[in-house]
């Protein structure tokens, strides 16, 4: 697929409750964002950025797109979502349109919404088929909680661009809302966040949990209940998941583990989830993580009855 010293930029297909089996690409080094939320999957931000560079070459990444799809993966969506926020690539557009030529599969993007007050990145994402955007606060100052974002990025900056970016775009809108116990998640947040849901007016909501270690371990999962319970003080229907059918091919007839650890680098991933999105069998999602975790490259983070593996960072540090 690539030289081994080269940077996966495609990864997968990963199975995703709400877009299938996705092809995941990655337009940003590990961790490049304009928020630190504190339920973030990915650890902590370093350092916030709202500056938009090439940061992954168009070619680079597209190649290894044709490469992989050479490979007879037949994804349900290509996903462009990743490390950090995808839109801080100033060629995401390039990228997108260079996609379209190349497959008929729909082109999902993942953002937190932040840069779409600016009207070139927001040209720059119209080609998408599915626009998937968060909010996870409905005032300031849930904001500078929940999403810790760059200084220059306000939530009335934030919430405008959404808004304007749901008047223009003419392709399909989900909005997703990340909830927390005691931070945002009971029905007097869900009836502050109606108006501005009603304002943006999404297809979809889907409204999420820390279901995976977040990045601050203080971070409560709601309840069923508490998910219930905020639906219906939105008035939005809770749309169905997609049913991702795992795929159990047995033994993995490529060295997994590269791509094991481009998972466990954007998310932690059970052993399952690596199972399900590589069409490999659970033994060898498990023996190969096992090996991996012997060699110091992941690290298992227990939560509840599951087990999470998470990559281990490059410089021996554990992400926290
Ligand atoms: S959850 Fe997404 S938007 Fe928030 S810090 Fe992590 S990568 Fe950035």
């Amino acid at each position: 697929m690539t030289d081994s010293n080269q940077e996966l930029l495609v990864y997968g297909p990963v199975p995703s409750r709400r877009l299938g089996r996705s092809l995941g690409i990655d337009l940003i080094p590990l961790k490049l964002c304009s928020y630190d939320c504190i339920y973030c999957q990915l650890g902590k931000s370093s350092s916030k950025t709202v500056t938009r560079r090439p940061y992954r070459k168009a070619d680079d990444v597209l190649h290894q797109l044709e490469a992989r799809l050479a490979q007879g993966v037949s994804p349900d969506c290509i996903t462009i979502a990743g490390s950090g926020e995808p839109t801080l690539n100033s060629d995401i557009g390039k990228i997108i349109s260079q996609i379209k030529k190349i497959t008929p599969v729909p082109v999902a993007l993942l953002t937190n919404g932040s840069l779409l007050s600016e009207p070139e990145v927001r040209d720059s994402v119209m080609g998408a088929d599915i626009v998937i955007p968060s909010l996870d606060a409905c005032t300031p100052e849930q904001f500078l909680t929940i999403n810790r974002p760059h200084r220059l990025v306000t939530f009335d900056k934030m919430t405008e661009g959404i808004i304007t970016f749901a008047d223009e775009y003419t392709g399909k809108l989900w909005l997703e809302i990340f909830i927390m116990e005691g931070i945002n998640a009971s029905v007097s947040d869900a009836l502050a966040f109606k108006p501005l849901v009603d304002r943006i007016s999404p297809d979809v909501v889907y409204v999420n949990t820390a279901v995976r270690p977040p990045a601050d371990p203080s971070v409560k999962q709601a309840s069923e209940k508490t998910m219930a319970d905020f639906y219906t003080a939105l008035g939005r229907q809770r749309h169905m998941d997609v049913t991702f059918e795992k795929a159990m091919s047995g033994r993995a007839d490529r060295d997994i583990k590269p791509e094991i650890l481009q998972l466990a680098s954007r998310r932690p991933v059970t052993v399952a989830d690596m199972a399900a999105g590589l069409g490999i069998s659970e033994n060898t999602a498990k023996r190969e993580a096992e090996t991996l975790l012997d060699s110091g490259l992941l690290q298992a983070l227990k939560k509840g009855s599951c087990v999470y593996f998470r990559k281990t960072l490059t410089d021996g540090k554990k992400q926290s």
